[in-house]
C-alpha cells in the first residue's frame, strides 16, 4: 500500500516550532488588546458568492485559487449550494458585520482574527495552499469615525508595534493612496491612454491586464516591463482634494509617532471598493515571497455585498512568513522540562506520578522516567529533556530525601521531598 502524506501545499506544524506559532499569536492577542480590538472567528467555509462579490471575480484569488465545491442537498428542505474554503477573511468579517447588524450599535467595530486560509497556488517557500493569517478590521458607520485618517494611522502604528514586539527588524512599510471611487475612473482612463502605445512591448500577462484591469499592470514584477511601468502616470496626480488631504493626514500622524514609511505610487489594489490608503509591509529576508502583510481601506465593500454603508480599514498578515522571518533570526530549541523524575523500580511508579502531579500543580513542567529503571539510561534521557533529574528509589521512598542533579551545574544534592514541592 502506498503511504499517505499531507496534501501538497499543506503542512504539519510540530513542536518546538508550534511554540513559536503560539508565541506569535499570544503577542498578537496582547498587542491588539492594547488597542482595544476583540477577536472574531468566522466559519472556514462560506457561500461562494461572498468571495465572488467580496474579493472580486477578476482577482487571481477568485479566478483561479479557490477551493470550491457543490454541496449536495441532504434533504428535500435543503438546496444544493456552491461553497468555498475561505481564501481570506475580510469578506467573512464584513458578512458577519452585516448579518449581526453590528452597525446598529453606532460604534466602531475593531475586530481581529487568527486562522487558516486556503488558496490553490503553486507551493513554494512562504507560499502554501493552507496558510495562516492574522488580520484585523476597523469598520463602522461614518458617524463613528470609520473614515478618519487617524484610524489608518492607528492601524499602521499598531502593526509597527506588533512587529517590533516580536523582534522582527528590517521591515519596510510601503504606503499609497488609490483615491476615491471618483478619482479612480479618471486615473484608469489616463492609464489606458498611456498603455495603448506601449503595451505590445510588455509581457503577455501585462498585455492582458492592460485590457481587463490596467491597475494590475502596476503590480507586475516582470523585470523587462519595470521601466515602462515607472513611466506610467501616477495616481497621486489624479487624487481629488479630499483624498489628498486624507492621505496627508495619515502620513502626518505616522510622522508624529515616528513610524517610518516609504510612499510607493505603484502600490494599488485593483478593485473598485478599495479606496484611499493601501499599504504593504515587506521584509528582505523572505526572498521572492517578501510581503509580510497587506491591507488598506475598503470604504465600499459592505455595500458591495449587500450591507449598509460601512467604511473600513484592515490588514492581513501571513503568519507562515512571520514565522519564517523569526526562524531566520533565531535558533529554536525545544523547551526543557524543569524536572525529570526517574523511578528506579516498578514499586516507585505510583510515587513518581504522585510527585509529578504535585509539581505540575505548582506550574512546573515535568517529565516522568521511561520505566526502564536503569540509572545510566535515565540520566542520559533526562539530560536531553530536562534541566534537573530527581531520583526516586527505595532509599528515597523510605527517608523522604530525594537525590537531585542539576545538569547546568553538574551538582548533585539531597533535598527533602517537602522542600522541592
Ligand atoms: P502575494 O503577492 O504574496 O501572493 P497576496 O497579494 O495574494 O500576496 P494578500 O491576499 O494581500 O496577499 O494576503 C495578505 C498576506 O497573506 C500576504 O502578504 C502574505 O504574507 C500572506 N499570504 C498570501 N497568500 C499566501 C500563501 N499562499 N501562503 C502563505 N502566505 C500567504
Ligand atoms: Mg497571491
Amino acid at each position: 500500500m502506498s503511504t499517505l502524506k499531507a496534501v501538497r501545499g499543506t503542512r504539519d506544524l510540530l513542536p518546538p516550532e508550534t511554540e513559536l506559532w503560539n508565541h506569535v499569536e499570544a503577542t498578537a492577542r496582547r498587542v491588539f488588546g492594547h488597542y482595544n480590538f476583540g477577536e472574531i472567528r468566522t466559519p472556514l467555509f462560506e457561500d461562494t458568492s461572498l468571495f465572488a462579490r467580496g474579493v472580486g471575480e477578476e482577482t487571481d484569488i477568485v479566478s483561479k485559487e479557490m477551493y470550491t465545491w457543490e454541496d449536495r442537498a441532504r434533504a428535500q428542505s435543503e438546496k444544493a449550494q456552491s461553497l468555498t474554503l475561505r481564501p481570506e477573511n475580510t469578506a467573512g468579517v464584513v458578512r458577519a458585520y452585516i448579518e449581526h447588524k453590528l452597525g446598529d450599535t453606532g460604534l466602531l467595530q475593531k475586530l481581529f482574527y487568527i486562522g487558516p486560509q486556503f488558496r490553490r497556488e503553486r507551493p513554494q517557500k512562504g507560499r502554501y495552499r493552507q496558510f495562516w493569517q492574522i488580520g484585523a478590521e476597523v469598520i463602522g458607520p461614518i458617524s463613528a469615525g470609520s473614515e478618519s485618517p487617524l484610524r489608518d494611522a492607528e492601524v499602521l502604528e499598531m502593526l509597527a508595534t506588533f512587529l517590533n514586539e516580536l523582534g522582527i527588524e528590517g521591515w519596510t512599510l510601503e504606503i499609497n493612496s488609490v483615491g476615491s471611487a471618483t478619482d479612480r475612473p479618471r486615473y484608469i482612463a489616463a492609464l489606458r491612454e498611456a498603455l495603448a502605445p506601449v503595451k505590445h512591448l510588455m509581457c503577455e500577462d501585462n498585455q492582458r491586464r492592460a485590457e481587463t484591469n490596467p491597475l494590475r499592470v502596476l503590480d507586475s514584477k516582470d523585470p523587462n516591463d519595470q521601466e515602462l511601468i515607472n513611466n506610467l502616470p501616477k495616481i497621486a496626480d489624479y487624487l481629488d482634494e479630499e483624498s489628498k488631504a486624507h492621505f496627508e493626514q495619515v502620513l502626518a500622524a505616522l510622522d508624529a509617532c515616528g513610524v517610518p514609511y516609504r510612499v510607493n505610487p505603484r502600490l494599488v489594489r485593483g478593485l473598485d471598493y478599495y479606496t484611499r490608503t493601501t499599504f504593504e509591509f515587506t521584509h528582505g529576508g523572505l526572498g521572492a515571497q517578501n510581503a509580510l502583510l497587506g491591507g488598506g481601506r475598503y470604504d465600499g465593500l459592505s455595500e458591495n455585498i449587500g450591507g449598509p454603508k460601512a467604511p473600513g480599514i484592515g490588514f492581513a498578515m501571513g503568519e507562515d512568513r512571520l514565522i519564517l522571518t523569526l526562524q531566520a533570526e533565531r535558533q529554536q530549541t525545544a523547551t526543557l522540562a524543569d524536572y525529570y523524575i526517574a523511578p528506579l523500580s516498578i514499586a516507585q511508579n505510583p510515587a513518581a506520578l504522585e510527585l509529578a502531579r504535585e509539581l505540575r500543580r505548582k506550574g512546573l513542567r515535568i517529565e516522568i522516567g521511561d520505566g526502564s529503571f536503569r540509572l545510566k539510561k535515565s540520566f542520559e534521557l533526562a539530560n536531553k529533556l530536562a534541566k534537573k533529574i530527581i531520583l526516586l528509589g527505595e532509599d528515597e521512598a523510605s527517608t523522604g530525601i530525594l537525590t537531585v542533579k542539576d545538569f547546568a551545574t553538574a551538582e548533585q544534592t539531597k533535598v527533602a521531598r517537602a522542600e522541592i514541592v
